[in-house]
């Protein structure tokens, strides 16, 4: 439980700057990106469940927010060959990103594969910086003098490991980065739902379902990002609006275009919207695919619904199964609503914009002070708290400090006593008493006194 985060910031809704770390295996990439994370300072509380194998972040500095990706844990197996880290996924949130870190390491100086790394960005025309880790003495800090061969000009020295470098690399990525585009105080009212899932699950089909029955307000809003297609839809006398990453494959041609799984997109869409239709096909659910989208999901801190398609290919009896399948699959998102949709034949798409809604109301709702600390205090006299020898946890006073997500602050005597399985406790209470359903929730543990 980490004792930094220490104070709130209001969710930011327009889509984030993204800022993509490349580079060889084992030069520090993962570090790196939680040496940022520790920087954050807004609350972005991790997720149980997802910390593993954390690939993307938030970072906030000087008031400035963006998502930072480790592109080394989109490559399901690392391999030893010295393209390692061009695979064709890197490739694609390379080429999204707004920046690129490429990191190097100062322990072993260049080599080859630096020197094809950093000619393959060249081409690519993106913004890049060239960052030299493991700059943990200065006879390190020389030595990476040599990494000018690369043609990248300075190198920004850091050592990820020993926080060395850091706070003048983010001060590089801020001034290098878009700011955020702000969306309209009109816009900011609206639900914004994201359609988002691997390749072939539906996506165009739903989407045209969606769009079929004369909902569109407007279609293609204009001044939106380039990665997704933004539609305004009359859902019931309410517009809404749909976030569709497939929409950049042609609609009218479903099934025909290619599309390309693109994570930076997804992220994109997904931070942009209130809840994420997640889609799943329902002949083959819950690949590792399906559940690395759904982490983003999670980790953005949005509702979702995980609307396994293609139902029309099962047997209806089979829905309780399915209900198991995808529970346990999904398991570190136990709030998510399951729904079951046909895009072909149109069964089931009519009821998730409506549930979509309920879920934002679920993200708005808030829990007065008042009412919280009785509640906290009798989920606490319910068990006995976590303690280390004698030292019991004490929680002196609890508040919702924010909406969407709803976000719980606990003020402790020692946060680090507070473990996953105890947090998993007040959080089902939680939700048992007070429903939240399809959003996550965060909870923040603060030792009292230390502001
Ligand atoms: P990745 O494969 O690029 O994600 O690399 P990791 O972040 O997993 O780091 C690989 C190894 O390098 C780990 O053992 C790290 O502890 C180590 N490492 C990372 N940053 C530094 C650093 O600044 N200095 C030193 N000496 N080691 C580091
Ligand atoms: P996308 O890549 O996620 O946009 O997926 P598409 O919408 O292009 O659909 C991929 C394929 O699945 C196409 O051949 C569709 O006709 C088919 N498909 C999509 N939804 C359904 C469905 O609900 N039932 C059936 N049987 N096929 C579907």
């Amino acid at each position: 439980m980490s004792e930094e985060n220490s104070f709130i910031q209001p969710a930011v809704t327009g889509s984030r700057p993204v800022v993509a770390i490349i580079g060889r295996h084992n030069v520090g990439k993962s570090t790196l990106l939680n040496r940022l994370t520790g920087k954050r300072m807004a609350i972005v509380a991790d997720m149980p469940g997802t910390t593993r194998d954390r690939i993307i972040s938030t970072v906030v500095w000087q008031d400035r927010e963006f998502t930072i990706i480790d592109t080394g844990g989109l490559i399901a197996e690392p391999s030893s060959s010295i393209d390692e880290g061009v695979n064709l996924q890197v490739k694609e949130a390379v080429g999204e990103a707004d920046l690129v870190l490429f990191l190097v390491s100062a322990a072993d100086g260049v080599i080859p594969s630096d020197l094809e790394v950093a000619e393959w960005l060249r081409k690519t025309g993106k913004k890049a910086v060239l960052v030299a880790n493991k700059a943990d003495n200065p006879k390190r800090e020389t030595a990476a003098v040599d990494f000018y061969s690369l043609g990248m000009g300075d190198p920004i020295i850091i050592s990820a490991y020993h926080d060395l470098g850091i706070d003048d690399l983010l001060d590089h990525i801020i001034a290098l980065i878009p700011e955020t585009a702000s969306t309209g105080q009109e816009e900011e009212n609206l639900l914004k739902i994201a359609l988002v899932g691997r390749p072939n699950v539906g996506k165009s089909m739903l989407l045209n379902r969606l769009l079929g029955e004369d909902r569109v307000i407007v279609s293609q809003v204009p001044g939106t990002t380039r990665d997704a297609i933004d539609t305004v839809l009359n859902f019931d006398g309410d517009p809404v609006i749909l976030i569709d990453t497939a929409g950049v494959k042609r609609r009218g041609r479903v099934g025909k275009g290619v599309d390309k799984f693109s994570v930076v997109r997804s992220l994109r869409a997904i931070d942009r919207a209130d809840v994420a239709l997640l889609l799943l096909d329902a002949t083959e659910p819950a690949t590792a695919q399906d559940t690395h989208i759904a982490s983003f999901v999670q980790q953005a801190g949005k509702g979702v619904i995980l609307v396994v398609n293609k139902w029309d290919l099962i047997s209806h009896t089979e829905q309780h199964e399915y209900n198991q399948l995808v529970g346990e699959r999904f398991k570190f998102m136990p709030y998510a609503k399951i729904m079951y949709t046909s895009a072909k034949t149109g069964k089931g798409v009519n009821k998730l914009v409506p549930e979509a809604r309920r879920i934002r109301e679920e993200r708005r709702k808030r829990i007065s002070t008042g009412e919280l600390n009785g509640f906290i205090g009798r989920v606490v006299a319910g068990q006995t708290p976590p303690h280390k020898c004698s030292k019991f946890l004490k929680v002196f006073y609890a508040t919702q400090a924010e909406v969407e997500p709803p976000t719980f602050v606990l003020f402790v005597n020692d946060a680090s006593l507070v473990h996953f399985s105890y947090q998993r406790y007040i959080e089902n209470r939680l939700r048992e008493q007070y429903g939240f359903e399809g959003t996550p929730i965060k909870m923040v543990f603060r030792n009292r006194g230390e502001d």
